[in-house]
């Protein structure tokens, strides 16, 4: 078995479908949903660009996603891809109590179970925005990383329970436990680029300018620090309509000419990062 590249990027897909907008968008016109109505048309042009290069992503799919369109929820497990979980109708966990919040993440699993037959190790908030409940919450139901926070950028970190601020206190730092944080940015996420959403996000840059971000974010990781993990957060609903599929094709393309590069699923890149670790503090 060979080794792995140093330079791993992980691909992540949050496939939302109608879930944000009933969800985190309240929606109330058929029209606001029919935008993730275009999520599995977006998942059947991915799943081939991933197969012609070889790759195995992470799609964070809504329990809501799950029986809304359980082929492609199916065809995403059958092409070998991981399943991560991403709330039940996609909740801002922050907006619950810690009772509803396990209710949903019950249902999340639950719908999952129901669909695909997979139990996810993985978690991303929707919104990725997490309550004070939502760590304990995920290492009481046996979840290896989350994938919601910014603490680091090619670098996964372990998860704190605790941690304590004010405006008139020292930060408080809590206890690392273990579940590992595999961090995410808003310039690395599709939605804010190019997500039209009236009066909050203009939408609609070229997919030329969010390239060269992108690449240059991984070219710092491969040319300037030589190990680490890219994480690059997309929604099928958005990159898969035809500028931005060209757009990541060009992305894929790129990373895969490089020497010491490779793809890696979001819990293979996981699991490789635990070995020899153990829950600790970050520098400081
Ligand atoms: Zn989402």
């Amino acid at each position: 078995m060979t080794q792995k590249p140093p330079v791993q990027v992980a691909l992540t897909f949050d496939f939302d479908a109608y879930s944000t907008w009933i969800g985190s968008h309240n929606a109330t016109s058929p029209s606001m949903l029919s935008r993730g109505e275009f999520g599995p048309v977006g998942v059947r042009r991915i799943l081939p660009l991933l197969e012609r290069f070889g790759i195995k992503a992470t799609f964070f799919v809504p329990g809501h996603t799950a029986l809304a369109f359980p082929s492609a929820v199916c065809a995403i497990r059958d092409g070998g891809h991981e399943i991560g979980h991403h709330g039940w109708v996609h909740e801002n966990p922050v907006l619950l109590s810690p009772d509803e919040e396990r209710h949903v993440l019950l249902r999340g699993l639950e719908a999952l179970e129901q669909v695909a037959g997979v139990r996810p190790t993985g978690y991303r908030s929707p919104a990725w925005d997490n309550s004070s409940a939502t760590v304990p919450l995920l290492l009481e139901h046996g979840f290896e990383y989350e994938s919601s926070m910014m603490g680091h950028d090619y670098e996964p970190y372990w998860c704190r329970v605790g941690d304590a601020w004010s405006k008139t206190e020292a930060f408080e730092f809590g206890t690392p436990v273990d579940l590992v944080e595999l961090p995410v940015a808003w310039h690395l996420d599709d939605f804010p680029h190019f997500e039209f959403m009236a009066g909050a996000l203009p939408g609609g840059r070229a997919p030329s300018s969010v390239l060269e971000t992108w690449i240059a974010e991984f070219d710092y990781l491969h040319d300037r620090v030589g190990e680490g993990v890219l994480v690059v957060t997309m929604h099928p609903q958005i990159i898969g309509r035809g500028s931005r599929m060209l757009m990541l094709e060009q992305f894929i393309a790129h990373v895969a000419s490089r020497p010491n590069a490779g793809f890696t699923s979001c819990i293979d890149y996981v699991s490789h990062w635990r070995q020899g670790r153990t829950p600790s503090l970050p520098p400081r």
